[in-house]
């Protein structure tokens, strides 16, 4: 290379490496020319737009692009000239003829053309109506270059023609009329921004998913999406949440996001290996934090039709497998022993017109369906039975206070189904309802013929042997093991992707982790001030954290748990996420603190508003609200998050009312994770509340979710009654108020147990059926208690055909009870065992 080439070549470089050598604008106007060395940095300094070599670019390339400004590693989020960036000379030294960015006064269009007048790359502003003054092209401080006309018209913006990276603010969409919409693409390579081959948008045909594609074959999908409203899809870290919103007007459909306010930079990104990315800018390690891959999901097994037709994958087994849906089996055997899914499954027995549908709930709905509009639930069942082709059907209402019009969402599937999944009840997911061969819908059981009776009942003989000799085997390993085996389930089971160990829950961790000194300000070094409430494991404080409201808890600095506990704990509860969950937005541990982050609710614990004066403020609708909200949360608890969890301190005070008295479990530091094989287990430190713990659990240790069960009936009884489970003075004559409705029910005087503050007597049906179902719910026997999945169906549906309840059991009222159960606990203000003997 010669000496002059060499030290023109450099001078780019350091142009490029150099601050702007006059003062940025925002804008860019005509007359004005954009040149490399130079930037427009946007009003509020977060985004810069100039030229920029990427490393190891040879030969070196110039590219038009928009930057974080203030960050050190440069991160370009958008790139005008992909495909044509200015080149050196063939030489390969010189920038012999640089590019320049201008504004013509004529077309209000932005041109990127070199010294020689080729232009490499323009704006399509077309017909703008020539008006008086200059257009300008400003840079916004959230990444938009905006060509805006004298008269504030955006004429053309960035966010128009996205790059590989996806902002607050911009959107991903699909126009109904068109069906042309803006689609990330990612670079070719780390250093190439040319057009790689993976992109990012909104399904064309369908309009209700989005994909991820390999030039033109799909490689990821996300399911046709379950409402247009979608808040906090994300969970939230240190102090960032994202809000990821569907929007459908009468002419397109979008996604986009917006952050909580004071969150750092955040921005998904589609990776030039095909990964779709959200990342979170760490100023103290001055790194791009992973927070979520969208489509790394379980590995292999989220890839689009992994599991071929006809199969889906399950993500309530770790690691996720493919299975054959129902009715189904492996087309080759062979092949899917052997790992190689693509083949699927085909039918046991050829579809009849007549057969019934089998309800699987919890799903990723298949690819390939037909949106029916304006139907109900019965109408759009109606259509795919009387349609002998179709072979499943699934139905969402996506009404929200803020939609109009049509918002009922029938997808029916003909042909073979495609890349389902089985996620688990929850956000985002639908019930399938599937056609099976023999399937009587009508009874909810299959036609029988000989072999289908007899089969089932050798199978249940056979299991019901194995289930004896499993029980056996298991007390005789006795607790050691089952403490070993249980530890291993609630690592394993907590991890989200297919890479199970340390390093995820790490992750997940630091995911979570908000630096202690943040806390200490944000709470003014724990002021009395900010104090709101303490309970049985420190004290709890409001603050703002991010913008947003949280409650703190500070756990005593003498709690027995150690951090790896705890760190589990976390991870745990901020995996749970349901409405009636309080949410986990985050911990602290640093030195000796152990710091746990919580939404903050308005109207504190359900006991403080139960039992005091103010209880009047809880009339009927709103107790019956509650109770199934709770009953809501604690199924979620039980059957529909991907764990079993038995929360094993449900009580009046673990309840916390939002501000519109909508209620929210809280409480998980005792909750154990259960694996579904798993119905009980025994202990030997009993955790939870006196009064609210079954009596199998306070006597012998043993718990199930029929235990929880037992709480919630407790806590039922105590709303509908308004009375506390030990107060003497208003039950009169019994031990205790579960004694005292036992009583009134035999005695037909259920409407009795209302509070007094409820008279209205059309509500008084509701309080007797809560009352008959408390009662069921606190039976003595286990097995005679309901779930919480009938429990829940009830409350919302009501029941004509609902059994007697038995006995309760309670206890407590002999002193050796007390004694038997003080010498199983560990009564301890601080430790993580029981929390409050006493009745408060
Ligand atoms: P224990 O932990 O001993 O069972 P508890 O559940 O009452 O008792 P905490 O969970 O520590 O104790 O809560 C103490 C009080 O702090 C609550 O009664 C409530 O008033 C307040 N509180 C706790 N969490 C929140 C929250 N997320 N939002 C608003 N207030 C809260």
């Amino acid at each position: 290379m010669a000496w002059p080439a060499i030290i023109k070549y450099a001078t780019v470089l350091l142009l490029l490496l150099l601050p702007p050598p006059c003062a940025a604008d925002d804008r860019l106007v005509p007359g004005k020319p954009l040149s490399p060395g130079a930037t427009i940095v946007s009003d509020g300094g977060s985004f810069a737009l100039g030229f920029f070599s990427p490393t190891n670019s040879t030969p070196a390339k110039l590219y038009l692009g928009i930057w974080y400004n203030d960050i050190r590693r440069r991160t370009v989020v958008w790139v005008a000239n992909r495909e044509t960036p200015a080149t050196n000379s063939s030489a390969g030294a010189t920038f012999s003829s640089p590019p320049a960015l201008s504004l013509t006064n004529s077309s209000n269009n932005l041109v990127l053309s070199d010294s020689d007048g080729r232009v490499l790359w323009t704006t399509d502003v077309t017909g703008a109506a020539p008006a008086a003054g200059n257009a300008a092209a400003v840079l916004l401080n959230t990444g938009n270059l905006v060509i805006r006309s004298p008269d504030g018209t955006a004429l053309w913006q960035s966010f128009d023609h996205p790059a590989d990276t996806f902002l607050p603010g911009m959107k991903i969409r699909i126009r109904y009329e068109t069906r042309a919409g803006e689609r990330l693409v990612s670079w070719k390579g780390p250093d190439d921004p040319s057009l790689g081959s993976f992109s990012f948008g909104v399904d064309p045909d369908t309009f209700l998913q989005v994909f991820l594609w390999n030039a033109t074959r799909p490689i990821w999908r996300s399911g046709p999406w379950t409402g247009y409203f979608v808040a906090v899809k994300y969970r939230a870290i240190t102090s960032v949440i994202v809000y990821l919103t569907i929007v459908n007007t009468q002419e397109e459909i979008y996604m986009t996001f917006s952050l909580s306010a004071g969150a750092a930079y955040t921005r998904h990104v589609l990776t030039h290996s095909g990964e779709f990315q959200l990342q979170t800018w760490n100023s103290s390690s001055s790194a791009w934090t992973f927070l979520w891959d969208w489509t790394r999901g379980a590995g292999e097994c989220s890839r689009y039709s992994y599991c071929g037709p006809n199969g889906y994958c399950d993500y309530i087994e770790l690691p996720a497998t493919c299975k054959c849906l129902d009715g189904f089996e492996p087309a080759s055997l062979e092949d899917w022993k052997g790992g190689r899914f693509s083949q699927g499954c085909r039918r046991k027995e050829a579809l009849r017109c007549g057969d019934g549908f089998l309800a699987l709930p919890g799903m990723k709905s298949p690819d390939k369906f037909v949106l029916v509009q304006n139907r109900t639930f019965q109408e759009c069942a109606a259509e795919c039975t009387r349609n002998c082709s179709c072979v499943a059907y699934a139905y969402a209402n996506l009404s929200t206070s803020r939609t109009n019009g049509d918002v009922t969402r029938c997808l029916v599937w003909a042909g073979d189904l495609i890349d389902t999944e089985k996620i688990g009840n929850g956000d985002g997911t639908d019930t399938l309802y599937l056609r099976i061969a023999g399937f009587d819908a009508g009874t909810m059981r299959a036609k029988s013929n000989t072999l289908k009776t007899v089969l089932p009942a050798v199978l249940i003989s056979v299991l019901l042997i194995l289930a004896a000799i499993y029980l056996a085997w298991f007390k005789f390993k006795g607790k050691l093991s089952h403490w070993s085996r249980h530890k291993k389930l609630t690592l394993d089971d907590m991890s989200t992707s297919d890479e199970l160990g340390e390093r995820n829950l790490a992750q997940d961790f630091e995911f979570l982790s908000v630096r202690f000194e943040d806390i200490v300000t944000a709470t003014r070094n724990f002021s009395e001030a900010c104090k709101i409430g303490q309970g049985g494991f420190g004290k709890v404080y409001k603050a703002m954290l991010g913008g947003k409201e949280v409650a703190i808890k500070r756990l005593s600095k003498d709690s027995e748990q150690g951090t790896k506990e705890f760190s589990n704990e976390v991870i745990l509860i901020a995996k749970l996420q349901h409405r009636n969950l309080v949410r986990l937005l985050g911990c602290s541990v640093e030195a000796d603190e152990k710091i746990l982050i919580y939404e903050y609710l308005a109207n504190g614990s359900l006991d403080a508003t139960l039992f005091d004066n103010s209880r009047k403020m809880l009339d009927w609708p709103t107790r019956f609200n509650i109770i199934k909200g709770v009953a809501r949360g604690l199924l979620y608890l039980h059957q529909d998050s991907r764990l079993t969890i038995i929360h094993r301190d449900l009580k009046a005070a673990n309840v916390l009312l939002d501000a519109d008295m909508r209620p929210k479990i809280a409480d998980f530091g005792m909750a154990r994770i259960f694996n579904d094989n798993q119905k009980d287990a025994n202990t030997h430190r009993v955790v939870g509340t006196y009064g609210y713990m079954a009596p199998e659990y306070a006597m012998e240790g043993v718990f199930s979710i029929k235990s929880d069960v037992y709480s919630f009936g407790v806590l039922l009884l105590e709303i509908v009654t308004g009375i506390k489970r030990s107060s003497v003075s208003s039950i009169i004559g019994s031990p205790n108020l579960i004694v005292y409705a036992w009583n009134m029910w035999k005695e037909g005087k259920t409407r009795d147990l209302a509070d007094q503050s409820i008279t209205d007597a059309c509500l008084l049906d509701e309080v007797s059926l809560c009352s008959h179902v408390g009662l069921l719910c606190v039976q003595e026997n286990p097995d005679d208690r309901p779930l919480m999945s009938s429990v829940v169906f009830t409350l919302e549906n009501g029941s004509t055909t609902l059994p007697a309840p038995n006995n309760p059991g309670h206890y407590g009222q002999r002193s050796s009870d007390l004694e038997q159960i003080r010498d199983r606990t560990e009564n301890s203000m601080n430790s993580l065992t029981l929390t409050n003997i006493e009745g408060r």
